[in-house]
């Protein structure tokens, strides 16, 4: 681990790029992982925007842990050094695919949620916006939020499959990315598209790629290093960086 203490102190534009396994270390499972929530639920299907329009009740009963329940998770060593080093100056920005906003409650300030935001949602018929207390009080109630306006189902604003990603997103991760000298990939498979292949924006604009999952991943081979376990990765970038 020497060879990525030394990576992390060298670089002056460090930018950490995670997935739902950076939240597991919170209780939170992640998807494909060895507890992931595939093994249980069909997660194509409880996010599909298709399968929501026409029964959005799937997707918040199944919300009701996966979405709703985060807010009862503590941020990780995880987030919480992504958080210092960026105090530190030592990391610009964090690039997520998660959707447990745990990288803002450890303080980060620079996060691009690729994947939007339970943070806010949207009346389907009037655009009307709500935030994420309101919607989790009726959901923990069982109900499907509905707009006070006009009755409509209320969407979160995270981004299902078959649709877009937020406006922006994908540009503000790109110039990161592009900008970064040393990307780290943290618990993440890497095959959600067009994610995953965010990381190789840094290799081909010449900087370092750091992978740390369990398990493989489509990028392992354009890695400068690859570790399998964030815990004990971050123990030592706590203790040495
Ligand atoms: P994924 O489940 O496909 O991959 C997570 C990876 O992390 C797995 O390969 C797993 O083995 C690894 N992992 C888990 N714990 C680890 C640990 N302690 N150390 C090292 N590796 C570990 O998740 P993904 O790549 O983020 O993509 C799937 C989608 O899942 C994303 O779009 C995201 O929105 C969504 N998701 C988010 C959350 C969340 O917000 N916490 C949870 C589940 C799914």
């Amino acid at each position: 681990m020497r060879a990525l203490i030394d990576l992390l102190r060298e670089s002056r534009h460090t930018v950490v790029f995670t997935g739902a396994g950076v939240s597991t270390l919170s209780g939170i499972p992640d998807f494909r992982g060895e507890q992931g929530i595939y093994r249980r639920v069909d997660g194509d299907l409880v996010f599909d925007l298709g399968v929501f329009l026409r029964d959005p009740g799937i997707f918040y009963t199944h919300g009701r842990d996966l979405v709703y329940g985060a807010a009862d998770h503590a941020p990780s060593i995880v987030h919480t050094e992504c958080a210092r080093l960026e105090a530190a100056g030592k990391v610009a920005g964090v690039i997520t695919q998660n959707i447990d906003m745990l990288h803002q409650r450890a303080g980060s300030r620079t996060v691009v949620e690729l994947h939007g935001s339970p943070a806010r949602h949207s009346c389907l018929g009037c655009d009307r916006r709500y935030d994420f207390a309101w919607a989790r009080e009726r959901v923990a109630r069982g109900e499907i939020p509905r707009c006070a306006g006009c009755g409509g189902v209320v969407k979160p604003d995270i981004t299902f499959f078959g649709e877009l990603l937020p406006d922006g997103a994908l540009e503000r991760a790109g110039d990161l990315a592009a900008a970064a000298d040393l990307l780290l990939v943290l618990g993440s498979s890497l095959v959600v598209q067009p994610a995953a292949s965010i990381p190789l924006i840094t290799c081909r604009c010449g900087g370092r790629l750091v992978i740390v999952n369990h398990g493989a991943t489509p990028l392992d081979r354009y890695a400068d290093l690859r570790y399998d376990d964030l815990a004990s990765v971050f123990a030592r970038v706590a203790a040495e960086v």
